[in-house]
């Protein structure tokens, strides 16, 4: 199998380039032409002598995967895509747009291994990581498209099927990839990572002292009940996990993200909140409040609007900034079937439906 072009950081092209009698400068043109220019094809880098794009056609396929099929939202504003791999498996990306955002949702995996209950890539299982390329192309493909539409891509939440932190090196390369000044030039501040709660990863993480966005799906404010739709939690439980965000806040002075879905019932009452609170008490932290999106293979539903409004409410009244996100793209499934607007920082939203 020939080699993903974008599992190549700039260095490792410099050495092809090298191998093949080129000098150093062309591997710089073609880093240009893949990441600024967003050129798909190796017949497209007219900049180069003839030779060198054979060569890059003999040595590189540009072409990760292919759109299997799209959902479009019914406003129109959120895109989802279903790519197939060569070798079957599936990956999903969504593209949002709200107001002057153009938000990717990416995949780091196909599938997951974490087995959360209430999530459809959950229930699907581990089937493969994706390699820093796959992680990259994904971007490639809603930045081509949005470039023919005279737009760029704003910000990139790590999101969709997978736990970036379970594949920790391919994510962690594919956003140097993406954030390199000659290349795609994304800003580190633009990319939010979102983990399950991964203890070792995120003090990695942590001393890698980077500019990228924190995001803790937590969903539940004791341990049996976390255990119960998290399995992970049994194995990095509630205070190692918020041990290990406290020295992440301590060190970066970032602000971290808590994801929550609203489970009707289970993780939406009075107690949980002030319970929430209590965890999230004098830390830099923010509460991302998302309706359960149903799956198939998870009872639970949606809480209201209402219990979503008072939840948050508790939050506010302890000090804790909380937002209620809206359902973005609800109608086709977004995400891994659960998408919200996710990126820390986007505007208030008033609930759509629940
Ligand atoms: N594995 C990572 C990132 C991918 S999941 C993580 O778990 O954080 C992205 C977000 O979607 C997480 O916050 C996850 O808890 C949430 N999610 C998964 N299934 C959901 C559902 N059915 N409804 C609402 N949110 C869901
Ligand atoms: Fe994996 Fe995240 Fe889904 Fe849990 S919520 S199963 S960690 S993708």
């Amino acid at each position: 199998m020939t080699t993903l072009i974008y599992d190549l950081g700039l260095e490792a092209l410099q050495t092809w380039a090298q191998n093949r009698g080129q000098p150093a400068y062309r591997a710089r043109q073609i880093w240009e032409g893949l990441y600024r220019h967003l050129w798909a094809s190796p017949e497209a880098f007219t900049t180069l002598p003839k030779r060198l794009r054979t060569a890059l056609a003999e040595d590189f396929t540009f072409e990760a995967f292919q759109p299997a099929a799209t959902l479009v939202s019914a406003d129109g504003e959120t895109h989802k895509t279903l790519f197939r791999l060569p070798d079957g498996a599936q990956i999903e990306t969504v593209r949002m747009r709200y107001v002057r955002r153009r938000t990717l949702c990416i995949s780091t995996q196909a599938g997951c291994a974490m087995g959360c209950a209430f999530c459809a890539t959950g229930q699907m299982g581990l089937r493969r990581n994706l390699t820093a390329g796959e992680i990259v192309a994904q971007v490639l493909y809603y930045a081509r498209w949005l470039k023919q539409r005279g737009e760029r891509v704003t910000h990139i939440v790590f999101m969709g099927m997978g736990e970036p932190f379970h594949n920790y090196e391919a994510t962690l390369r594919a956003i140097d990839i993406l954030n390199h000044p000659q290349g795609f030039a994304l800003g580190a501040r633009r990319m939010t990572i979102s983990t399950v709660g991964l203890v070792p990863q995120i003090r990695r993480f942590t001393e890698e002292k980077r500019q990228v966005n924190l995001a803790i799906s937590l969903h539940a404010a004791d341990d049996d009940l976390r255990s119960s739709l998290i399995p992970v939690n049994r194995k990095y439980p509630l205070a190692d996990l918020l041990a290990a965000v406290r020295a992440y806040t301590a060190a970066t002075h970032r602000r971290v993200t808590f994801e929550w879905a609203l489970i009707r019932g289970v993780n939406d009452t009075e107690t949980q909140a002030r319970r929430l609170a209590a965890l999230l008490q004098g830390m830099l932290a923010h509460v991302n409040l998302i309706p359960l999106n149903p799956t198939r293979g998870f009872q639970g539903e949606a809480s209201s609007r209402q219990r979503a409004r008072a939840f948050c409410k508790v939050l506010t009244a302890a000090g804790i900034p909380c937002t209620v996100r809206l359902r973005r793209g609800i109608d086709i499934q977004a995400g891994c079937g659960q998408l919200a607007a996710r990126e820390s920082g986007a505007p208030d939203f008033v609930l759509k439906s629940a």
